[in-house]
């Protein structure tokens, strides 16, 4: 399958991980929007929020304990963080990989776009 993140995950292409377990992977992002940016994805390719199911749920539960385990690890939790999700095309989602981005380590602008 022709998935940037599929291709991250089996090693194809090159990233900088900060956590791996048998589901997920951690990585920063390539184009930091933030000084801490870190992408959370499943292992298992899931294109966006409308392809969680009952099936691939267990996976998807654990991300916001890996998101803020990663935000613990790097420093930023107590000072806060923000979680983002970009579903489908009128999200802006550019990678049709399931990914939750983590960013952090400055006080960023309040609001949601
Ligand atoms: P989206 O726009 O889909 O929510 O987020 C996709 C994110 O993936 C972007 O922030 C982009 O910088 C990041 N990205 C795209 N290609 C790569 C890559 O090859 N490696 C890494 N580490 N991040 C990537
Ligand atoms: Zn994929």
């Amino acid at each position: 399958m022709d998935c940037i993140f599929c291709k991250i995950i089996a090693g194809e292409i090159p990233s900088k991980k900060v956590y791996e377990d048998e589901d997920c992977l951690a990585f920063y992002d390539v184009a930091p929007q933030a000084p801490v940016h870190v992408l959370v994805v499943p292992k298992e390719h899931i294109e966006n929020m409308n392809g969680v199911n009952a099936d691939n749920f267990r996976v998807f539960a654990k991300m916001p304990l890996i998101l803020r385990a990663v935000a613990y690890e790097l420093g930023i939790a107590e000072k806060g963080y923000r979680i983002i999700n970009n579903c489908g095309a009128d999200g802006g989602q550019t990678v049709n990989h399931l990914h939750f981005h983590l960013l952090g380590g400055t006080a960023l602008p309040p609001g949601l776009v």
